[in-house]
């Protein structure tokens, strides 16, 4: 029996004859083809040993290689419709770049540019000079620095300042951010060493001063962006720090993950620490990252003292983590719209700033386009999140849309591997999807997707 199956396979060769692969081979590729033809005789090899059929045909290997070839040949990364109701997932690519954001990167990558190149003088120019005037402008920093996240910020910040010496930071701040960020496993790898002061819920300024020594180099502050100690706790404030760093001559610094530029308390939400708050305490450096609350390309920003930047500027990590063409020309659009405080056009900031009404409109419009189908649909009150390890207690109000008559776990699963990906949320039995973070142009495509299901 097994023979017979194994001896109706089909030959690669013969296969790769037929007008309907020789066609897909201009479009696809040979290799692609020839992938997706290998792959289905191996599957129907392994069904036949498995004793899994029972009868096969050359078609059925044509219509599985044929559908291996297509799925292969859609890009691995793609876009996803987040209907989390999480605004910065860290899951799903942090921070949306705005259309002007996008626009200017298409102009300017879809040709040569001056990336380092000075056109004024007709010289070697450098890659930081395009933004670091604005960043000082905005956040009134002396100088400012640029690298790939801000993980590797703090890393070339603690190897220019405090190689082989001692780094103090409390105990309450020994934070690990997801995707396994880790204070102290990143001080071990830049050869600092760390000293941990005061307990997890109380640090005093006495603790700090009672390990100061000859050796140390720095007074590290981390924002606890991703968690809260609370009850019987006591941290001590920033301009504390920079006193003793000043009494002492030591340089203080503030990893502030989260960079916020806008003062969210004018919004009825919890005061995150801001970056000017930092700055203006006398930090001598501050790091936070690009895609965070900031809301744009992956990238670490270091701003703070003159000099002490001068000195980032010439340790020669700063060449392995420097920020490419993309980050920059995204980076200065964006820059400019704080310039300019406009908010609106910043996606990341826009969701967390708009009026509640809006989301339920955004509810109200999808549910429109699912009373033309036979899909029924129910709008409920979500919590949506800002999420990135920003701002944990912070929920705030917004709608979703359910599917009462749909089996949650089943749709879940549909929706998140489809062509055209869905990520929601299942909650108290339900399927969600949260328009805090759906955008209007996608919601036809949220609606064909779901009539495919029903079909
Ligand atoms: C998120 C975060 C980091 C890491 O930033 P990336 O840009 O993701 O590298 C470091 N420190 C703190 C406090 C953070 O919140």
């Amino acid at each position: 029996m097994n023979q017979e199956l194994f001896r109706k396979l089909p030959k690669v060769d013969k296969l790769l004859k037929l007008p309907l692969f020789t066609n897909l081979i201009e479009k696809k590729g040979y290799n692609s083809v020839y992938e997706g033809i290998t792959l289905s005789i191996d599957s129907f090899r392994n069904s036949i040993m498995n004793n899994s059929i029972e009868s096969l045909s050359e078609n059925d290997v044509i219509e599985k290689a044929m559908s291996i070839i297509q799925k292969k040949s859609k890009n691995n990364l793609k876009k996803v419709i987040n209907g989390t109701g999480t605004i910065i997932h860290t899951n799903l690519g942090r921070s949306v770049f705005s259309k002007k954001m996008i626009e200017n990167l298409s102009h300017v990558l879809s040709g040569y540019n001056n990336l380092e190149y000075n056109l004024e003088t007709g010289e070697r120019g450098s890659r930081y000079s395009h933004i670091e005037n604005l960043i000082c402008e905005i956040t009134g920093a002396e100088g400012a620095v640029l690298v790939n996240n801000n993980a590797a910020a703090v890393l070339l910040c603690l190897d220019e300042f405090s190689k082989n010496k001692e780094v103090v930071v409390s105990r309450g701040e020994l934070v690990e951010i997801g995707g396994s960020f880790r204070i102290p496993d990143i001080m071990r790898a830049s050869g600092s060493k760390l000293v941990e002061v005061g307990t997890t819920n109380r640090t005093h300024t006495y603790d700090y001063e009672n390990v100061i020594n000859e050796n140390t180099s720095m007074l590290l502050k981390v924002h606890t962006s991703n968690y809260k100690i609370i009850g019987f706790t006591e941290e001590i404030k920033r301009e504390e720090i920079v006193a003793l760093g000043q009494k002492y001559n030591i340089i203080t610094m503030e990893d502030l993950g989260s960079g916020v530029l806008v003062d969210f308390s004018k919004y009825k939400m919890k005061k995150e620490p801001t970056i000017f708050d930092s700055l203006n305490s006398g930090m001598d450096i501050v790091t936070f990252s690009g895609d965070k609350l900031l809301g744009g390309p992956q990238c670490g920003i270091i701003i703070g003292k003159k000099e002490l930047i001068q000195r980032l500027k010439r340790n020669q990590l700063l060449r392995a983590f420097r920020v490419c063409k993309m980050t920059l020309s995204a980076l200065e659009v964006l820059l400019r719209e704080y310039k300019n405080e406009n908010y609106e056009d910043i996606p990341t900031l826009s969701m967390i700033i708009e009026p509640i009404d809006n989301v339920l409109l955004r509810a109200q419009q999808l549910q429109n386009k699912f009373s033309k189908t036979n899909i029924v649909t129910e709008i409920l009150q979500s919590k949506a999140m800002i999420g990135g390890g920003s701002m944990p207690e912070e929920v705030m109000d917004s709608f979703a849309l359910s599917f009462p008559e749909i089996n949650p776990i089943e749709i879940e699963k549909y929706l998140r591997t489809c062509s055209n990906p869905i990520v929601g949320r299942v909650q108290n039995n339900r399927f969600m999807l949260d328009l805090k973070t759906i955008f209007p142009e996608d919601f036809d495509t949220v609606v064909e997707t779901m009539k495919k299901f029903n079909q």
